[in-house]
């Protein structure tokens, strides 16, 4: 069964998965200009997004994510370029985070928020980003009961992730190395 308030109550808890470690902005997930469009159309005043630089651990990070496309990663991000993320305030929470939960709607949120924790490797298999403080992870150990609660299908996760690699310019690669 789903539950709609896992994540809720892992905010009551402590941190979340809008919140990021201060120190380690550098890591974030890039945010596309089709998606801070979207999102700038549906909240305009609620929060932000940075440039950052394309530094050697995002680089490395982002290869985490799409290992084996080391070229397609250089092309898109090259090293000493810069790309957008989600602002944080100094403790580092996403200044679109507001007292009841994420402030954009759901389909514009970044489609990183909206696939996490899950993600997608080459051949198309559904893994899980693995965060010890996700407590919809820790209350669900297997795949079957993380997609029940978190109310995702498997083929809107594949979805979403096509949708995301169609968005960070993935989709336009054919990377072998
Ligand atoms: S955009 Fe919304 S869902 Fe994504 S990190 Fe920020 S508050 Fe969380
Ligand atoms: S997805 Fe996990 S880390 Fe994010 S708010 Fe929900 S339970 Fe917490």
């Amino acid at each position: 069964m789903s539950d709609p308030f896992v994540c809720a109550r892992c905010a009551e808890k402590g941190k979340t998965c809008c919140e990021l470690t201060p120190g380690t902005e550098e890591v974030c997930f890039p945010v596309s200009d089709y998606e801070r469009e979207r999102i700038l159309e549906c909240a305009p005043d609620s929060g932000g997004f940075v440039l950052q630089l394309n530094s050697p651990l995002f680089i490395e990070n982002l290869l985490k994510l799409f290992p084996g496309q080391r070229r397609t990663v250089k092309e898109l991000f090259p090293p000493g370029g810069m790309h957008y993320r989600l602002e944080v305030d100094s403790g580092g929470k996403c200044l679109f985070l507001g007292s009841g939960g994420c402030v954009i709607p759901k389909e514009a949120r970044p489609l990183y928020c909206r696939l996490f924790p899950f993600w997608t490797d080459e051949s198309g298999r559904i893994t899980l980003l693995e965060v010890e403080s996700c407590l919809a992870q820790q209350e669900n150990k297997t795949p079957g009961k993380l997609f029940k609660t978190l109310g995702i299908s498997q083929s809107e996760v594949r979805e979403l992730h096509s949708q995301l690699r169609i968005a960070w310019g993935f989709a336009a690669h054919v990377d072998n190395g």
